[in-house]
């Protein structure tokens, strides 16, 4: 029995709440470091929805942040004769809503809207806030390139995405998407987008815009196109989606290129380095508080690292990437930060991605150069097994231990077999996958296991997916 504790404070407006959970990590077969008692997963992602609760936050005299109108925030900086308006949400409908509920607190012209990068949540909505006049509109010179997926491969990575987020679930199974809400309104995706119209050099840059002093710094990081905004006067610094509260996303399970981790972490650092006294996140609740918000920062650099650090150390003992998604974890005094929970990222993906991103798939192990491929290798299971009676037989007990990752893996070697029940193997897959979903609070495995077992359920998927 595995047993650990941390607390989880949530910062919601000026109030921290805090809250404390013992984690009892269910004996057995352990499946990923964010699986915990049904329970206790329910109530983490419902903590966790505080911090994208709607509303408009003052973060400082000037400035205001919309949070929860989509997925990600969009703020405001009040100038002399007009506000800047940094990022802009997913499309104009939630857009609008941001703007309206901005117009309480001014309504001076936008003179200028800043994209943090190219993501389709920070930039759909930009029409939403301009009236008569055209504002500047200001990006980095790599704007566009966050996606680097080849678009030969649009057609699975829509479905995935649609599973990452829980497009697709009932309001019974949705919880949220780890630092953004779920059900968000996506039908206008992109529509009110405005291309840049001044690019920032990739030296940075300061200006002065109503009579506001800004800072513009190219900071790579989820996207190689990103950059974050820091207002040296008020001492408030907009991350982007380089921060946000729950360890960072360094690999997405819809499907991403090698996202730079190292630069991820260096950037991170940077936006420490100014010791801010307010840092606005892409996503979630801005933090406040110069200890604070410097803490959150520093702590974030140091939990990238570490773990592109341990991945690498393992990567020259001789250590595969299955073997090193298990053994590598937060350091222990940054476990239990309430912005490194991995509501959103994993660190077993990011330690993958990692892996692959510097070596490619082959883990070194002259075994896996060729394996034996499925159909094969499921017979010798079988027969390993005494028969693929006794096989099934395996897959059930498996289930019937609660130990779903077996009962998944086995249930995949029972697919390939001629003689095989294979119906009950696609039930055995579908229960197993709704039971490590029970106990999932990373949002986007939870939301994965849910949709595919309904996809399975429905039919939908063809028997080579299954
Ligand atoms: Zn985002």
């Amino acid at each position: 029995m595995n047993r650990y504790r941390f607390s989880l404070s949530i910062r919601k407006g000026s109030r921290a709440v805090g809250l404390f959970f013992i984690l009892a990590l269910t004996a057995g077969v352990a499946s990923g470091q964010t699986q915990v008692d049904p329970e206790t997963a329910l109530r983490m992602l419902n903590a966790q929805q505080q911090q994208f609760e709607k509303g408009v936050v003052k973060v400082a005299d000037n400035v205001f942040t919309a949070v929860g109108f989509h997925g990600a925030n969009t703020s405001m900086i009040i100038g002399t004769d007009g506000v800047i308006i940094i990022d802009t949400l997913f499309g104009p409908s939630s857009a609008t809503n941001a703007a309206e509920a901005f117009r309480q607190y001014s309504d001076k012209p936008v003179k200028a809207i800043v994209y943090t990068h190219s993501h389709g949540d920070h930039i759909g909505g930009a029409s939403a806030f301009i009236g008569d006049e055209q504002p500047d509109i200001y990006a980095t010179e790599s704007f566009g390139s966050a996606e680097g997926v080849n678009q030969a491969v649009d057609p699975v990575k829509q479905k995935r995405n649609v599973r990452q987020f829980g497009r697709k679930l009932s309001p019974a199974e949705s919880t949220n998407r780890g630092v953004a809400p779920a059900g968000t309104d996506d039908g206008d995706r992109g529509k009110g987008f405005l291309p840049p119209t001044v690019t920032v050099p990739n030296n940075g840059l300061k200006t002065t815009i109503a009579g506001v002093e800004l800072e513009f710094h190219i900071a790579p990081g989820e996207t190689d196109d990103a950059m974050f905004i820091w207002l040296p006067k008020e001492k408030v610094l907009f991350a982007g989606d380089n921060f946000y509260s729950s360890f960072p996303n360094l690999y997405a399970i819809r499907g991403t290129a090698y996202r730079d981790v190292l630069d991820w972490s260096e950037s991170v650092g940077k936006m420490a380095a100014l010791k801010p006294h307010v840092v606005v996140p892409g996503h979630t609740m801005p933090i406040r508080g110069q200890e604070a918000a410097t803490t959150a920062l520093t702590d974030y650099s140091e939990a990238i690292r570490s773990v592109y650090d341990q991945t690498v150390r393992g990567i020259n003992a001789g250590k595969g990437p299955d073997q090193l998604a298990h053994e590598v974890e937060l350091p222990e005094h940054l476990r239990d930060k309430p912005y490194l929970i991995q509501f959103y990222g994993a660190v077993p993906h990011a330690v993958r991605a990692i892996y692959s991103g510097l070596l490619g798939w082959y883990d070194g192990n002259p075994t896996t150069l060729n394996p034996l491929e499925p159909k094969l290798k499921a017979e010798k299971m079988a027969e390993l097994a005494g028969g693929t009676q006794k096989l099934t037989e395996q897959m059930e007990a498996a289930l019937a231990k609660n130990e779903y990752q077996w009962a998944l893996e086995l249930s995949d070697h029972v697919k390939w077999l001629d003689t095989a029940d294979r119906n009950l193997a696609r039930k055995v897959k579908i229960a197993a996958l709704r039971g490590l979903a029970s106990r999932e609070y990373n949002a986007p495995n939870r939301n994965y296991y849910l949709s595919y077992a309904n996809e399975l359920e429905s039919g939908q998927l063809s028997e080579v997916w299954f």
